[in-house]
C-alpha cells in the first residue's frame, strides 16, 4: 500500500510556508524585480486563486511579477505544494515513479518536474525555443523594449507581445511587464 493511501502529504503542508520558501531561497535580502534587476519593489496584492501568492510592482520599471515569475514553478498545473513534496523526495533519493505514486501524479509529469528542480527551485525556466522567422521577429520585439513598457505599448508592440506569450509560458514573466495586463 502506498503512503498516500494512509495520508495526502499535500494536504498536510501550508500554502504560506510554501510560498515563504520559495521567496526565502529566490530573495533572501528581499525581493528584486526579475526584469530590470531593481530592488525598488512595492508589494501589489495577491494571486487572484492563490491567496499566498504574493505580487509585486517595480517602482523603477513599473513591471509586475509575483513570487512564481520566471521561475520553474510558474505556468505550470501543479499546485507548489507538490513541487515542494516533489523535492522533498527528491532529497530522500526516491524515484521518479515513486514520486508519482506518493504525488499521485503522471510518471512523465514527475520527471519533467524533477529535471527541472534540478537546475534550482527558482531557476529561470529554459530559454525559448525558436521554431521559424515570425517567432523571432517577436521575441526581438519583446528582448529590444524590455524594461520599457510604456514604449512597446505606444508601437503597438503589445499584440507581438500577448500572442507570443499565448504558445510560450516558459516566457510568462514578460507578460507582468506590461502595464495592460492590470
Ligand atoms: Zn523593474
Amino acid at each position: 500500500m502506498a503512503a498516500s493511501d494512509l495520508i495526502n502529504l499535500s494536504g498536510l503542508l501550508d500554502d504560506a510556508k510554501c510560498f515563504a520558501l520559495v521567496r526565502q531561497h529566490r530573495w533572501p535580502e528581499g525581493a528584486r524585480c526579475p526584469v530590470c534587476g531593481s530592488g525598488a519593489v512595492i508589494r501589489d496584492g495577491h494571486d487572484d486563486t492563490q491567496p499566498y501568492r504574493q505580487r509585486y510592482r517595480c517602482k523603477a520599471c513599473a513591471g509586475r511579477f509575483d513570487d512564481l515569475t520566471g521561475t520553474v514553478l510558474a505556468g505550470h498545473h501543479q499546485p507548489l505544494r507538490a513541487w515542494v513534496l516533489c523535492l522533498y523526495f527528491m532529497g530522500l533519493n526516491l524515484s521518479n515513479r515513486q514520486i508519482a505514486l506518493e504525488l499521485g501524479l503522471d510518471g512523465s509529469d514527475v520527471q519533467t518536474m524533477t529535471e527541472q528542480l534540478r537546475r534550482g527551485l527558482v531557476a529561470k525556466a529554459p530559454e525559448v525555443e525558436l521554431t521559424g522567422e515570425v517567432e523571432i521577429d517577436e521575441v526581438y520585439v519583446v528582448a529590444g523594449h524590455k524594461g520599457q513598457p510604456a514604449a512597446v505599448a505606444k508601437r503597438g508592440g503589445s499584440d507581438a507581445v500577448a500572442s507570443w506569450q499565448a504558445r510560450r509560458d516558459a516566457a510568462r514573466w514578460r507578460r507582468t511587464s506590461h502595464p495592460s495586463s492590470a
